[in-house]
């Protein structure tokens, strides 16, 4: 396999049996999803992603007592929008909504 400098050279000739090339392959992000309370729609938010320098990952290594991270960081926005009712919500993670009526 002939691997170039680009970053979107391809990791393996085949995936699940399909010959793999630029036209049927799509990179997938991590997403975040929720039900809207409002209309009950299933919506999908793009995630919050944070790429640290190589300085960063290594103090972030350093204060964990370990060796240092690498990646990124992902969250979800502090807000989200229902894509069809249009309707806010501050989007909390879950088992952090405080349900008062139980
Ligand atoms: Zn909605």
């Amino acid at each position: 396999m002939e691997v170039g400098s680009s970053a979107n050279h391809l990791a393996a000739d085949y995936c699940g049996g399909m010959p793999v090339s630029p036209e049927n392959t799509v990179e997938v992000r991590l997403a975040f999803a929720f039900d809207c309370p409002n209309c009950g729609a299933e919506n999908f938010v793009r995630s919050v992603m944070h790429e640290f320098s190589p300085d960063e990952q290594r103090e972030m290594g350093e204060d964990l007592g370990e060796r240092p991270q690498t990646g990124a960081w992902i969250t979800h926005p502090e807000q989200v929008v229902c894509g069809q009712c249009k309707a806010e919500f501050k989007a909390l993670n879950p088992g952090e909504l405080v349900d008062e009526k139980s």
